[in-house]
Order: structure tokens, then sequence, then C-alpha cells
């Protein structure tokens, strides 16, 4: 499964920063531009990083099976991208994990675990997330259908024109609205089917008590857990040489 590494000469070939930052081969691999001193400060960095993953990280990404189904695990077709971060290791804040911007200045590792998740699930997961964004969008073509039908807004001499862009404005407020009600009760409904809150994922509850925390609580631009097709990185392993 995984590539075939062709710098036989790396000292870190086949130990787990390999495993993980060499993933996709050697000419992807962050340690290739970095000089030796930075080789080993990520390297070191890495075993800090990885005593802190809990020992089943690989087999769950790696698991056929739905991580979000609550009763019988469906088959998984895809994958939702799960970001957290740990403030260790102290070192490297601002360094390899910490790529420099403001909010990640705190932390000593940033880790992308593919969760698979089954179609049903998606499916469940996406409704939830995007019922106010459907309920605007519905209101505001029903609006505009309705305008439409008033002769006075379609003579081009209408002097008021702002009336109908208001009333579209309104019926996307009143959409929005109605649509964050239902998104509540559609999602407590979810919850009731699956995993929806990927804190109550073992996995990242077990992450959780050893001192990870979900990045994107730290960043309220990214809500929604991107779902993929294919894992980012396909040969990527966490700790399978943890040494
Ligand atoms: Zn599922």
């Amino acid at each position: 499964m995984a590539v075939e590494k062709t710098k036989k000469d790396c000292k870190y070939i086949d130990t787990g920063i390999c495993d993980y930052a060499g993933s996709e081969g050697c000419a992807s691999c962050s340690l290739l531009f970095a000089n030796e001193r930075e080789q080993n400060e990520i390297a070191e960095g890495w075993k800090v990083t990885q005593s802190y993953l809990p020992d089943d990280i690989d087999a769950v990404h790696l698991s056929a099976e739905c991580q979000f189904c609550r009763g019988d695990k469906g088959e998984a077709d895809a994958y939702a991208l799960v970001e957290m971060a740990h403030h260790e290791p102290e070192f490297l804040k601002r360094k390899f994990f910490g790529l420099g911007s403001a909010e990640r200045a705190k932390i000593g590792s940033l880790i992308t675990i593919p969760m698979p998740i089954c179609s049903r699930c998606r499916k469940l997961l996406n409704k939830a997330n995007n019922a106010k964004w459907i309920a605007t969008g519905i209101s505001v073509v029903i609006m505009m259908i309705a305008l439409s039908f008033v002769p006075a807004f379609r003579d081009p001499d209408f002097s008021q024109w702002y009336i109908p862009l208001l009333a579209i404005a309104a019926a996307g407020l009143v959409g929005y609205a109605i649509g964050s009600v239902l998104e509540k009760r559609f999602k407590a409904q979810v919850e009731k089917e699956i995993l929806a809150d990927i804190e109550e994922l073992p996995l990242i509850k077990n992450m959780m008590a050893r001192g990870w925390f979900p990045f994107h609580k730290q960043n309220a631009s990214n809500n929604n857990i991107i779902i993929s097709k294919k894992k980012p990185r396909p040969n990527v392993l966490f700790k399978r040489a943890a040494d």
C-alpha cells in the first residue's frame, strides 16, 4: 500500500515521521528541504505528537466501516476530514505544524484525520448543516416568482424599483429564520441516528482526553466538517512505527 521510498540514504526512512510526512513519497516529504537540524527537530517533534495519539488511530481511518452510524455500521464511501490540534510539542510552535498564522501560534501539532463515513450519514449531516441556506434559497425564489406576477414591477418605467428588491431581501431573511428553526429540529433528529457531533466519535473523545481539541472550534469561519471522496494523503499512517 505504501509508496516506494526513493531516498534510501535518508536517516528517517521507515521511522514514524517517514510514515507521516513522507507518506506520499520522498519528493513531497517535509524533510526534503529541511537542513539536518530542522529534520531532527521535526522528527523529535513528531515523536512528541505521536505520544499523545491513541494507539487505534490508524485502525480507525483505515477501517471500511462508517464511524458516524449509531446502530449497524454502514460501509464507508468517503471521509470526513477532522482537524485536531494539540498544544504540544511546545518547541515546535510557529514552526513545522504551526504554520505561522496567529491562531496556529498556540498550537504545537495540527493533524487532519480522515474519518470513514457512509453515504447515508453524509446526506444526513449535509442536510442538518445546510437546512437554513436551503430554506433561504427557496424563500427568495418563491418571492421572485410571486413578484413576477405583479404587472407594475414588470414596467421598465416603474420608479420604485427598490420595492421588489426589499421584498426579496425580506423573503431571504424570513427563509433564513425559518430554516434556522428547522435546522435545530432537524439536527436533534439526526443526532438520534448518527454521531453528528465529532466530539462523540470514540477516537476523538479519546484524543480529547489526551489534550487534543477540534481545530474548527478555534476557528469560527470553519464550522462544518469537510467531506472528501478521497483521503488527502492516501498512504498516511499516524502511529504505526511509533518509536
Ligand atoms: Zn454511517
